[in-house]
């Protein structure tokens, strides 16, 4: 996982819902009003086709982009999320694929 995204988590399980911050040069970097707790995406890079897509990168190679999904940027998902982190002591990738898989498909 990335070093920011690990920080972010950190303090998501600590703080709580951060909602909009309307100070980030980047926003809105997905859409009015988003929820910026989780940036960086948590769960990057998850493969569902539903939220993001694979692009060709300027170098050739494959990447995954989340460019259009909004998901971890709403509140109910962000909510949802943070309740299913506080659950665990500790987070690992298997353990973020199952707050995936159930706030996502439950
Ligand atoms: S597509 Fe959305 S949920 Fe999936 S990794 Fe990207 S930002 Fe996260």
């Amino acid at each position: 996982m990335l070093q920011q995204a690990k920080k972010n988590l950190e303090e998501a399980i600590k703080n709580g819902i951060k909602g909009t911050n309307r100070e980030c040069s980047y926003y809105p970097c997905h859409s009015h009003l988003q929820d910026c707790t989780f940036c960086y995406c948590p769960f990057y890079s998850c493969g569902d086709r539903m939220l993001g897509e694979f692009k060709i990168s300027s170098k050739g190679k494959k990447v995954w982009s989340c460019m259009n999904c909004n998901w971890i940027h709403t509140s109910d998902v962000v909510k949802k999320v943070i309740e299913d982190l506080r659950k665990y002591n500790e987070i690992d990738e298997k353990v973020l694929r199952e707050i995936f898989r159930r706030v996502r498909y439950d």
